[in-house]
């Protein structure tokens, strides 16, 4: 099994302050829109970027659940009224970042799963760089990297992915697609699908954006790798005991369901 917690990366090393001067020194430079086809006419038609990206990044994680993704969900995602988001996608079609059939919905063709996929390494890359070289904490890195996502270059792409020796998870435990947009696979499924007395390791935090959530399982230690074990499921959907690091902790069903597992075997 190659999946390993990102905690057991040594967090401070010279080796991340060369990559860090080359983090702060380039903040400012816009990228040129290298990664989205026919770029200069993305801006003749007022076409923002970063807005392209957001957009394709969320049906590409719609589409996870679901595929053809519809607008009503597009537009509740990006918490836009229906008809922008309608319209941003009819933009998008003519782009030929996505495909749309109205009464069908929508999906991503091959150069707008580029583009995701690309944001999608970078968020990833990014909140990963920024717990283990400048010591933020995993409930802040989200909202960091939604930001950074948009304006670091290939270049440092590359050294950040190299500083922290080409990972395969971020801190939340999503998958960090490679280069070619691969992405490690594991078998997990949420706590709340599995039984009384299972030895479960924890993989993966579905909402990663909630940071009062990650606060909350932190305190109870449950993190990406931390070995647990179901002792007891109240009747009716109720608490669910876990042992945890040899205590016993108690958390609710919707915490639960946000919590992936795989079995310890
Ligand atoms: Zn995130
Ligand atoms: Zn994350």
């Amino acid at each position: 099994m190659d999946y390993s917690p990102a905690f057991e990366i040594a967090a401070t090393s010279d080796r991340y302050v060369y990559p860090l001067f080359l983090f702060v020194i380039m903040l400012p430079i816009m990228p040129e829109i290298e990664s989205l086809p026919e770029g200069a006419s993305l801006q003749r038609h007022n076409l923002n970027h970063q807005a392209v990206e957001d957009y394709l990044k969320t049906i590409y994680m719609l589409a996870q659940d679901e595929s053809p993704v519809s607008t009503s969900r597009i537009a509740e995602a990006r918490g836009v009224k229906p008809a922008s988001a309608t319209s941003m996608i009819q933009r998008l079609a003519k782009f030929k970042l996505v495909n749309y059939e109205k009464h069908y919905g929508v999906t991503l063709t091959d150069a707008g799963e580029k583009v995701a996929l690309e944001v999608i390494r970078h968020h990833r890359l990014i909140e990963l760089y920024l717990i283990e070289a400048l010591g933020f904490t995993w409930d802040e890195v989200h909202e960091q990297a939604d930001i950074l996502e948009h304006v670091i270059s290939e270049k440092l792409e590359e050294r950040i992915a190299a500083a922290l020796n080409h990972p395969k998870f971020d801190p939340h435990g999503d998958p960090i697609p490679g280069k070619d947009g691969a992405m490690a696979w594991v078998d997990a499924r949420p706590l709340t699908f599995h039984t009384l007395g299972d030895h479960l390791i924890i993989t993966r935090i579905l909402d990663d954006s909630n940071a009062e959530l990650l606060r909350y399982l932190a305190e109870l230690g449950l993190i990406p790798g931390a070995h647990i074990r179901i002792v007891a499921v109240a009747p009716f959907a109720g608490p669910i005991t876990l042992e945890v690091g040899g205590e016993t902790k108690v958390i609710g069903q919707k915490a639960a369901s946000e919590i992936l597992v795989k079995v310890d075997d």
